[in-house]
């Protein structure tokens, strides 16, 4: 079995070494990849978004399974391009079409459709540029904080939370009017803000079955005591102390389930993962969003908790036969991961940093995101650059291993936070 995966973060080194250690693997392509996918992976420089690039890649290499890590090729529509190409379609895409990947392309669409399936969300009205006044109005009617999304992607960047009526209607206007997140603020989506405590579910679905991978917390500001700018993710953990047995029955009966029916019932055939962001609010689970993908840093706590052979299980993806394999989760251990960055991230930073030590760190698992090679050194690329991993008995004692770990390497300037995990 060839595999290609696409992408170069933390969560794409993290699925390459789980891929890297199946007994049915022949060769591993990650495309671009990182420091760390060229240890374990053979790495071919083109961009996610180059789809004749990829076909061409995959021809010539006998590639047989396409896993995609980030959400832009898939809102791109790579699985349709897949299909659509004779040489090309016979080759499994784990990660949903075009349509289904409107789940996370659209926030809109995304509501519209936990409506439709009467999945618990926060109740919400969308706007366009003409509805202006609604919009107000509507923002009249609710009580502070006022959450404002723009409808398309944002980088993360498109959800305002404020707590002042008028800086709200002013904001909706800067969004809808003069476009200020461009086409993706064409459209708002105005909810009702929930009160409670975030973490995220993951399903591996093969359109009919599904299986629910370890449920994890993920910490998204730079500062510690999550104060500051929004980021990519700084650290997560799993499990999550508060999602306990019932709450996670919950999730499966009124989520879960219903999103996988609702999809068969809209005709959106889906294989891949969904990610489906949760907040608890009361002891009852709601959903804040869908994404089409898994998370980054929480696949990097994920899926080394993932016992089976994890190219098995996406093989059995192909013939929509997920139920008969038996998912083996290590509830034994808990896993976290400690992100370092760049320092100035998530605003301006600088790269080429020389990374050292990197060879003392064999208590945890590396997991590169922002690195490259330079002369055979390996250099900062990015904001985010090595997700630090460990187990432990508890979430606890694995993060001690992970700030020991991290005093062992070093690049000049970085920052990582050191409260993963301190409000549970
Ligand atoms: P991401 O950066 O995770 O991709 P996004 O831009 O797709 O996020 P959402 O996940 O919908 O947008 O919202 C971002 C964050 O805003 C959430 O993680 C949550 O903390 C907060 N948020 C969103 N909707 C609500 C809500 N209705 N009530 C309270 N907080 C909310």
């Amino acid at each position: 079995m060839n595999i290609l995966i696409l992408g170069s973060g933390g969560r794409e080194h993290a699925l390459a070494w789980k891929i890297a250690q199946s007994p049915i693997l022949n060769n591993l392509f990650v495309a671009p990849g990182n420091a760390g996918t060229d240890e374990i992976a053979e790495n071919i420089l083109i961009s996610v978004n180059d789809f004749d690039s990829i076909k061409k890649v995959v021809l010539t290499k006998s590639v047989d399974m396409v896993l995609v890590g980030p959400e832009d090729p898939l809102v791109n529509g790579i699985h349709d391009f897949f299909l659509n190409d004779k040489e090309l379609e016979d080759i499994l895409v784990v990660g949903p079409q075009k349509l289904a990947a409107t789940l996370e392309g659209s926030k809109e669409f995304a509501k519209e459709f936990m409506m439709r399936h009467n999945i618990p969300t926060a109740a919400y009205q969308s706007f366009g540029k003409d509805d202006l006044e609604k919009g107000y109005r509507f923002l009249e009617s609710l009580t502070p904080p006022y959450v404002l999304k723009a409808d398309g992607l944002a980088a993360g960047k498109g959800v305002l939370i404020l707590n002042n009526l008028n800086e709200a209607k002013e904001e909706l206007k800067t969004m809808l009017v003069d476009a200020k997140f461009g086409a993706a603020s064409a459209k708002v989506v105005i909810e009702e803000f929930l009160d409670g405590i975030e973490l995220s579910c993951f399903v591996l679905t093969d359109g009919t079955n599904y299986k629910i991978l370890p449920e994890a917390k993920d910490y998204k500001r730079i500062g510690e005591g999550d104060t500051g700018l929004n980021t990519g993710g700084m650290g997560a953990i799993s499990p999550v102390p508060f999602a306990d047995r019932a709450f996670m029955d919950k999730v499966e009966e009124r989520i879960v389930k219903p999103t996988i029916e609702g999809l068969k019932k809209d005709d959106i055939p889906y294989v891949g993962f969904i990610f489906i962001g949760l907040i608890k609010v009361a002891g009852e689970p709601k959903v804040i969003e869908y994404n089409v993908r898994m998370g980054d840093p929480e696949t990097e706590v994920v899926i080394p908790r993932i016992k089976n052979d994890l190219v098995t299980v996406f093989e059995s993806l192909k013939n929509q036969s997920l139920n008969e394999i038996n998912l083996e989760i290590d509830d034994d251990r808990a896993a976290v991961t400690v992100m370092t960055v760049s320092g100035g991230y998530p605003e301006t930073y600088e790269k080429g940093k020389e990374i050292t030590g990197l060879e003392n760190t064999n208590d945890s698992i590396l997991f590169h995101a922002g690195t490259t090679k330079k002369e055979d050194k390996v250099v900062t690329n990015g904001g985010r650059v090595i997700a630090v991993t460990s187990y432990g008995e508890s979430f606890k004692e694995a993060l001690s291993t992970s700030y020991k770990s991290l005093n062992q390497f070093d690049f000049e300037g970085r920052y990582y936070r050191k409260d993963i995990g301190f409000d549970l």
